[in-house]
């Protein structure tokens, strides 16, 4: 038997609104037009897609947050009471083609087993089922959903839409996000839309008492707000936070600590890389603001069996990540091998097995 989830909320909100501070005025989470010249209109950037040398992820300039040496505030939500996230364990990604139901659920059923909770993406480059419909089928297949919503794609009307779909159902934590850029090469017929970012999309779902969860990028520039940008974040609604990768543990604890002096009281769960090959490593290593050790890389692909070395490379990482102070869980990320959708599911499957017997030995993966 599995133990127990932990229960996580966000921050009791205080009633009266805090100060506001940093380059955009933003006395409430939604409606402001957000920081000139931003090519996502963020209010509460930068953005976790902030290149390694300041630059911005959408467009040939320097990020226009990077001198920002305070985020803008969130100011209190009138929340009764910010719902409850139930914190994973094992929290894998669910790669399946888009629009492709029987793909879906045979996914879901392949990692149910294993994982606490499966994370549905919202990739630039492959729409999908609206989240909702993901959510319903993953649940079906027998595995708890959480699915992604990115303001990229949606103006604030239809976020709305699929919040009220997902708060009607009830069946997933939604994970809210900014959203990557769509790359100049895929669609350049359509608009991109960002009339909110991540946390004002935060704020949005938990007014509507959605469960929410939020991600934040420790490493990308500049690092010394992202602590502070997580805190506001929860201050928004968020009932749980989590990490993109960063090279290693040590980093992960820095990081925490920070946030925690910063006020951060959520759980968090921080990522670990799965490949086992290649193609995965670098689908990985090419997402903006994601960092993996190179030397690790190195030594599976050069494994005389790269598939055990990568599953004991992503349980290793995964309990130097579990040893750090305030991480609740971990989130399997990447596809995990490129053999197939199937195949990679039953690599995710394997990681997450033996990090939950590891750490609970004798108990089994998650009922
Ligand atoms: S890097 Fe992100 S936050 Fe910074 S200007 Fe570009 S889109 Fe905006």
């Amino acid at each position: 038997m599995h133990p127990a989830p932990i229960e996580g909320t966000a921050d009791p909100i205080p009633s009266t609104p805090v100060t506001v501070m940093g380059p955009a005025a933003a006395p409430t989470a939604s409606g402001q037009p957000g920081h000139p010249g931003c090519p996502k209109r963020m209010v509460f950037g930068p953005c976790g897609g902030v290149r390694p040398d300041g630059g911005c992820e959408m467009i040939a300039m320097p990020c226009v947050f990077d001198s920002v040496d305070q985020v803008p505030v969130v100011a209190a939500l009138d929340l009764p009471v910010a719902a409850a996230v139930r914190a994973p364990l094992v929290l894998t990604d669910l790669s399946a083609p888009p629009a492709d139901a029987s793909a879906l659920a045979a996914t879901a059923r392949i990692l149910a087993a294993s994982s606490d909770a499966v994370l549905m993406g919202d990739h630039q480059d492959r729409p999908d089922f609206p989240p909702a419909m993901l959510a319903r089928i993953v649940a079906d297949a027998g595995a708890i959903p959480w699915v992604t919503l990115a303001c990229r794609d949606r103006n604030r009307v239809v976020l709305e839409q699929e919040l009220n779909g997902i708060r009607h159902d009830g069946l997933a934590t939604v994970l809210c996000v900014t959203g990557d850029g769509r790359a100049f090469d895929v669609r350049p017929d359509v608009t991109q839309v960002f009339d909110l970012d991540g946390t004002r999309l935060a704020a949005l779902a938990a007014s509507m008492g959605v469960p929410v969860a939020v991600a934040e990028t420790p490493s990308a520039p500049p690092a010394r707000v992202r602590p502070l940008r997580l805190v506001q974040k929860q201050r928004a609604g968020a009932g749980i936070a989590v990490l993109n990768h960063v090279r290693t543990a040590a980093q992960v604890a820095a990081f925490v600590t920070a946030a925690r002096n910063a006020g951060l009281t959520i759980p968090v769960v921080a990522s670990v890389a799965v490949y086992t090959d290649e193609r995965s490593a670098s689908a990985l290593t090419a997402l903006p603001g994601l960092e993996i050790d190179p030397a690790t890389v190195q030594q599976v692909l050069m494994s005389d069996d790269p598939v055990a070395a990568g599953i004991a490379a992503a349980v290793t990482e995964a309990r130097g990540l579990l040893a750090v102070d305030g991480v609740v869980g971990v989130n399997l990320s990447g596809m995990a091998s490129s053999r197939g959708t199937a195949y990679a599911a039953q690599v995710q499957a394997e990681v997450g097995v033996q990090i939950s017997e590891s750490i609970h030995p004798g108990e089994g993966a998650a009922p």
